[in-house]
């Protein structure tokens, strides 16, 4: 018995033009007829799980979340399998890190089975939403936004006391259009979005507020992505906008900026991580310095780069920019890559044995 009460929308999105969503879906454009909901007080706790129509939310105008920005989320998918059965990826680790960031920006933690169940309810209720892939190459899913916010009516400088947990569904095509080709990053020399002691490791919507000057910038110059640098110095890598980077050597090290405060532990660089070992790789988690990679491309020793996130998954970068150089990698995708980016899609659809238990059925 699911903890959730289903309250059933009275007219759901018909049949055809569900289909026709999900031909040309795009992303994060289009929601599911259901959203899940948990809310938390003081007195109660979390409490009141439900699964109800989705639709806009009434906030009080002095809600904490829209004068303080105290706000998490997280973000994960659902993949149909050939046998139609509707799993997700490493979900536990979602939740673990949600409770990071809840902990971080002063939010109640909510139970990770709270959470494993509202990504089951919902998944459940709306599962003629997952998208069927057409061929191997197909990367339709459902993708998940769990969220949490301050919803307490009260201008005072403190934790909100009451705080409203949701998660929405949206189907998904691939996040860069088109095939799998190489991006542009620009290199952030003026702004970043973390610093030791802030809140870089947290998910949080502040983070990305205070990132999208640098992506303009960005745009400006013709790049998809920002790459920041540290806060301190501007010379060691950190990661892009939403996404972590691995650096790709010529002997097999695959090198990615370790953890700190001010960089997500991302689900996927982990799980590359993890496959690398298996695929003859060597992992190396460290300080990397932007002058190491400008060095080894030049020598030739880096050979590719690329980033990855569950909604980008893996993506080859093709060049840096940055107002004072500009790097050549490649205008095809690597091949490091493209192994690293095939075999953990073969694993979220299915499609190769799941030896270490990293899917968890949703329906
Ligand atoms: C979500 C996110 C990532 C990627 O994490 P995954 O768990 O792999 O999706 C990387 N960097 C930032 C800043 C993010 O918000």
């Amino acid at each position: 018995m699911s903890t959730f009460e289903l309250l059933k929308h009275a007219m759901p999105t018909p049949e055809p033009l569900r289909e026709k969503i999900l031909a040309d879906s795009g992303f994060g454009k289009h929601f599911t007829d259901h959203m899940a909901h948990v809310r938390y007080t003081e007195e109660l706790g979390w409490h009141g799980a439900q699964v109800k129509p989705y639709g806009p939310l009434v906030l009080d105008p002095a809600a904490a979340v829209l004068h303080y920005a105290q706000e998490i989320f997280e973000g994960l998918k659902a993949y149909r399998h050939a046998d139609g059965s509707v799993w997700t990826f490493r979900p536990e680790l979602n939740a673990r890190r949600f409770n990071r960031s809840a902990a971080r920006l002063a939010l109640p933690e909510l139970p990770e089975e709270l959470f494993l169940e509202s990504l089951k309810s919902l998944v459940s209720a709306d599962s003629a939403w997952v998208p069927t892939p057409k061929d191997d190459n197909d990367e339709v899913s459902l993708y998940l936004r769990p969220f949490a916010f301050a919803s307490e009516k009260f201008l005072g400088v403190r934790p909100s006391v009451e705080v409203d947990y949701y998660v929405i569904a949206s189907p998904a095509q691939a996040y860069f259009s088109g095939t799998v080709g190489p991006v542009s990053i620009w290199v952030s020399q003026k702004v970043n979005r973390a610093a030791p002691g802030g809140t870089g490791f947290a998910k949080c919507g502040g983070n990305y507020a205070a990132s999208l000057a640098a992506q303009k910038e960005a745009a400006e110059h013709g790049c998809a992505q920002v790459l920041f640098t540290d806060a301190a110095e501007n010379r060691y890598l950190e990661e892009l906008g939403g996404m972590n980077l691995f650096l790709v050597y010529e002997d097999g090290r695959l090198v990615t900026p370790a953890l700190g405060d001010s960089i997500l532990d991302g689900v996927t660089r982990r799980s590359l991580i993890e496959l690398a070992e298996q695929l003859g790789y060597k992992p190396e988690e460290r300080l990397v310095s932007l002058q190491e990679w400008k060095d080894g491309v030049a020598s030739g020793e880096i050979t590719e780069a690329f980033a990855c996130g569950t909604a980008a998954v893996v993506t080859p970068i093709g060049t840096l920019k940055a107002p004072d150089f500009e790097l050549q990698l490649g205008d095809e995708a690597g091949e490091v890559t493209m192994q690293l980016r095939s075999r953990l899609l073969d694993l979220q659809y299915g499609r190769v044995e799941d030896e270490r238990g990293w899917l968890y059925r949703l329906a």
